[in-house]
């Protein structure tokens, strides 16, 4: 069943024109009105000072915002929104959390002083609740996007169908703490970065430098193994260290200088052997159970070592060997774990990879890098 739609008013936040629109709220919250469909996210809303009934809320950090007089949705919003009342976390239940959340940070400080960082990032990074790490995911992304100057974002319509199946048969019944969002972004240089939140960010080249589809999804395999294991967050945790405790405990969680740190490290950082092996072995996992080659990982990986000793100046892998070092050792180990019987296999047929491959054709020609 629906929840109930309720009239409200939308700005956009570039002009003062008032929009009537009516108010859905499921897993997000839909806004429609004529030529206008909108789906903002529960955990970046936050809310307005306004006098009660009348609410108005809008994504944090965003002009855009959206009116309404509704008790029922007003409540409704205040139990589903963790951070609606960011500034003001006595106004609504969110006041327990950060409770919470300061003894915790408070406890991972003085075990910060006893055992360094990355031994507390290992041990919070699967406790973050998962709107905390959606915002921060999303700012990371931001960060990110702004770090490569922007890319734009792939999305042929034919391609983008083919994609989001595949990514729906190879996390079907994964378990996944969250469902992995996938961008693809044009850009010349290959390579896939998972951000916290489930983010993962395709650059187009990725696609371009796989031979079969079975390479760029093990590729994108390895990435969704490092959603389960939460790396990115401990990647962030451990390279903010105190000051993301300590932002926990103020409220500032998207304070810029973190989130400026942490995008620059998810692109030139790797994670450790560890979690590039667990990332490995899910995705020979991934690989198999959806019916693709789980050793196609493999071949990509020692494409890029061989491409990386070459050194003949191009390089188009290194930025994907930077983050995902110890290749030659990671392929022979994947070989061993996927063993033949998945060899040849394709996980999409000839039409669907040739249409994959055209995700950037809406998007103009990559500017050289
Ligand atoms: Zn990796």
């Amino acid at each position: 069943m629906r929840a109930p739609a309720v009239q409200g008013t939308y700005f956009d936040g570039l002009s003062a024109r008032a929009h009537p629109v009516t108010l859905v709220l499921e897993d997000s919250l839909e806004i429609n009105g004529r030529d206008l469909r909108l789906a903002w996210p529960l955990a970046d809303l936050a809310a307005g000072d306004t006098a009660r009934p009348l609410m108005r809320i809008g994504p944090a950090g965003h002009g855009a915002r959206v009116e309404f007089t509704d008790g029922a949705l007003a409540a409704a919003l205040e139990e589903r929104c963790p951070d609606l009342y960011r500034t003001d976390p006595s106004a609504s239940g969110g006041r327990l959390r950060l409770v919470l959340w300061s003894i915790a940070a408070g406890i991972s400080v003085i075990g910060l002083a006893i055992y360094g960082v990355p031994a507390i990032a290992v041990r919070l990074a699967p406790v973050v609740p998962a709107a905390i790490e959606a915002r921060l995911g999303g700012a990371v992304d931001g960060q990110i996007g702004k770090i490569l100057g922007d890319p734009p974002v792939c999305d042929d319509a034919p391609a983008r169908a083919v994609l989001d199946r595949l990514i729906e048969r190879m996390t079907a019944d994964a378990g996944l703490p969250v469902d992995p969002a996938i961008t693809v972004r044009r850009h010349a240089v290959a390579n896939a970065l998972t951000l916290p939140g489930g983010r993962v960010v395709v650059l187009s080249d990725l696609i371009d430098q796989s031979r079969t589809p079975d390479e760029f999804a093990g590729v994108l395999a390895h990435e969704f193994g490092h959603v389960a294991a939460h790396d990115p967050m401990r990647a962030l945790l451990a390279a903010s260290g105190s000051s993301f405790l300590l932002s926990l405990v103020l409220g500032d969680l998207t304070g810029s200088t973190i989130i400026v740190a942490v995008g620059q490290a998810a692109i030139s950082a790797g994670y450790s052997r560890e979690a590039e092996n667990a990332a490995d072995s899910y995705s020979v996992e991934f690989m198999r159970r959806s019916g693709g080659d789980a050793t196609a990982l493999a071949t990509i990986l020692e494409r890029i070592a061989k491409d990386e000793d070459k050194d003949d100046g191009k390089a188009e892998f290194a930025s994907l060997l930077r983050s995902h070092p110890f290749t030659t050792e990671r392929a022979t180990r994947i070989r061993a774990m996927a063993g033949t019987e998945t060899v040849g296999r394709r996980i999409l047929d000839e039409t669907e990879w040739a249409t994959l491959k055209g995700i950037c054709r809406n998007v103009p020609p990559k500017t050289a890098k």
